[in-house]
């Protein structure tokens, strides 16, 4: 079978850094066109200031990568889908519960595949800790997440806009992997949202969660935090009711047990992705986890907001 061809929307850091190259090494698709509001070019591709525009020029266009914040997902895919273009679309995959909701629907409608990402979802050490946590109970989880927003996300003020996410653009990574891994549904039980006075959205939170089934013995809990210097964590603890410690760092990509490294994959996500993708594409089915984005909805919606310092890059 000829290769798809995509169109990638939105060449920010995420497009450069993960999808160009992931989209190049896989060679899956053909990538054709891009839309970039700021002009953006590669060399060899030509770039549209639209997605009609790329439309236009390339009626027969199987596929679309939107890398864009998710604040314009919603309008974008639903343009995407009712032109008939099979739809990536990047984590948080839309600024509300209703908007993904939404895009289900117009997915179904147009008879093509959805494909919400969950990078973080798209690691083997991930696939790992579901197992073990399937045949063993959870005694308690912690979720450490902190970061340096001012080194991996600089001047990208929309993050810190109202439907940007704030801390919980990373923060989500995180619920994505716990809503895989847990062997029960979790609910926020309570939330602390700390709002920078001259911002939308949180800077730091912290969540407590109430798992739905004794399959889960103690506390859930989650820190994110965006003003961490020095050393940078992306991790979960987790105790086991029969004693074992699991240890799931650096983003999902290493699992280790008891403090023995079992599982350590250098970062292929979006290779995997890509790979997903094509075959969701070819089976024309659709692929989308609303649970990691219903529990940010519920911690603002039981969450307390203080509001501390002002935030400047
Ligand atoms: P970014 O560097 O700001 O890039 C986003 C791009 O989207 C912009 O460069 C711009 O590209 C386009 N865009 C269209 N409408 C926009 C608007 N209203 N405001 C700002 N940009 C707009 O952001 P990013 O880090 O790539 O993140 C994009 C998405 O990927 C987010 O949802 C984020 O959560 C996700 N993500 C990011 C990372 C990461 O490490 N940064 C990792 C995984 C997932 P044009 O100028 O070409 O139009």
């Amino acid at each position: 079978m000829s290769k798809p061809t995509l169109g990638l929307v939105g060449v920010g850091k995420i497009a450069r850094d993960q999808h160009l190259p992931s989209i190049a090494e896989t060679d899956l698709f053909d990538l054709v066109a891009l839309v970039s509001t700021s002009g953006a070019a590669v060399p060899g591709l030509p770039t549209f200031a639209t997605q009609a525009e790329m439309f236009a020029a390339f009626p027969t266009l199987d596929a679309v990568a939107l890398c864009t914040p998710p604040s314009v997902r919603h309008a974008l895919t639903v343009e995407a889908l009712r032109a008939g273009k099979h739809t990536l679309i990047e984590k948080p995959p839309a600024a509300t519960v209703s908007e993904l909701q939404d895009l289900v629907d117009e997915a179904r409608r147009a008879d093509r595949c959805l494909f919400a990402t969950w990078h973080s979802q798209f690691n083997p050490a991930v696939d790992a800790a579901r197992d073990l946590l399937a045949a063993g109970g959870v005694q308690s989880v912690a979720v450490t997440w902190r970061e340096d927003v001012r080194r991996w996300h600089p001047g990208q003020d929309w993050i810190f806009a109202a439907g940007g996410f704030g801390v919980f653009d990373p923060g989500i990574n995180a619920l994505s992997i716990l809503t895989r891994i847990l062997p029960t549904r979790i609910f926020v039980q309570a939330a602390d949202l700390l709002v920078p006075a001259n911002r939308d959205t949180p800077i730091e939170a912290r969540l407590a969660f109430r798992p739905a089934s004794d399959a889960i013995r103690g506390p859930v809990t989650a820190h994110f935090d965006f003003l961490q210097e020095g050393e940078q964590t992306w991790s979960i603890a987790i105790e086991m009711v029969d004693g074992r410690r699991l240890d799931l760092t650096r983003g999902g990509t290493v699992l280790a047990v008891d403090g023995v490294v079992t599982v350590s994959e250098p970062d292929t996500e979006y290779r995997r992705i890509y790979r997903r993708f094509r075959d969701l594409v070819d089976r024309n089915a659709s692929d989308v986890d609303a649970a990691p984005l219903h529990l940010i909805a519920d911690a603002y919606s039981v969450g307390r907001r203080r509001t501390v310092a002002a935030f400047d890059w």
